[in-house]
């Protein structure tokens, strides 16, 4: 599982440009289903025939920066892609993924030296403000980088031992949990049904991949893997998140005060059930704010039956990140629970 988040964490891929993260899914999924890039650019998954269908989403696309212009003095401007804090990014490096290779940037910033009082000091800058210096000259800046290449993050992986630190966790955490759940049940008799593992594009930019892959399954039931903000930190108070790393998946009570996912009852229920009767620790989950794609394949079609199993994870959407292997790993064993629970044969 180590490895393979490592890989997972290292690829790049933010919305719309997800080809290096669909290769390895592409690859590892098709280790143990058949599987398909559907005309989205998901990657389609798929074990056992009949019904029921169960839908299992794990969204592979990661937060980042756009270039937007380059300036005459060949400094570089972008958008953000996904949901992004403005102060995370000051003097961070990152990639400019170039049709001619990547090329390293900064993204350049005031020294404190030249701020003149407390307010200056203060002021948090927006976006449009900021800037990528590759330190190349105008021309050859220009003559490397085009509008519309993606710009990403330049973050380490780091092997904690039970913890890993690094890139996109949000969601290649659940993507490594996917195919670990696609792999076991690949050799499980019993399974009656279909299970569509799908790795989604475009979750950032609004669930926009699980929309077109809900619509082409049909599916009876479905779970979003995803990763779920972690509150065991200074600046997080226990009302905002009381998930805490390595204390369990967390199973989806409500999303967003219910703007999001309002999971099934049934599903909820199930996977309290499932978790309890295998003493998997879980915990559960009720946000003001933040979706997955469970938002939106609950609504597909004419509804289905969702919930959603996240993994706890400091720091999301931003460049570096926290989460708890021995969470990726119950995760899978809830998931393979459910699964089992609904479609086994007798
Ligand atoms: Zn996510």
């Amino acid at each position: 599982m180590k490895e393979r988040l490592e890989r997972l964490s290292k690829a790049y891929g933010i919305s719309g440009y997800e080809e290096e993260v669909r290769e390895i899914m592409l690859k590892e999924l098709g280790r143990y289903a058949e599987v398909e890039v559907d005309r989205f650019g998901n990657v389609v998954s798929k074990i056992g025939s009949g019904s029921p269908k169960i839908m299992l989403a794990a969204h592979m696309d990661e937060i980042g920066l756009l270039v937007k212009h380059i300036d005459e003095k060949g400094f570089i401007h972008v958008i953000e892609m996904g949901g992004i804090d403005e102060e995370t990014l000051l003097a961070k490096n990152v990639w400019i993924l170039t049709e001619k290779g990547p090329i390293p940037g900064v993204i350049g910033f005031k020294p404190p030296h030249l701020k003149r009082d407390e307010e200056d000091q203060k002021k948090k800058l927006r976006l449009d403000e900021m800037y990528i210096d590759t330190g190349l000259s105008a021309e050859e800046t220009k003559r490397r980088v085009q509008v519309g290449d993606a710009v990403v993050f330049d973050s380490k992986f780091f092997d904690l031992g039970n913890r890993v630190m690094g890139k996109a966790l949000d969601n290649r955490a659940g993507c490594a949990v996917l195919v670990e759940v696609m792999k076991r049940l690949s050799k499980m008799s019993t399974l009656k049904g279909t299970v569509y593992g799908v790795a989604t594009a475009q979750e950032e930019l609004g669930l926009k991949g699980a929309r077109t892959s809900a619509f082409s399954i049909k599916p009876d039931y479905a779970l979003s893997i995803d990763t779920a903000i972690a509150g065991d930190t200074p600046d997080i108070k226990e009302t905002e998140s009381n998930l805490k790393l390595g204390a369990g998946p967390a199973i989806t009570v409500v999303e967003a005060s219910g703007r999001g996912m309002v999971p099934s009852p049934q599903v909820k229920r199930l996977l309290i059930e499932c978790a309890r009767n295998k003493g998997i620790p879980y915990q559960l989950e009720a946000t003001k704010g933040g979706m997955t794609d469970g938002a939106i394949i609950y609504m597909s079609n004419e509804g289905v039956k969702t919930g959603g199993v996240s993994i706890p994870t400091r720091y999301i959407h931003a460049p570096s990140g926290i989460c708890d292997l021995r969470d990726l790993e119950n995760a899978t064993r809830l998931i393979l629970a459910f699964v089992e629970s609904l479609g086994s044969k007798p």
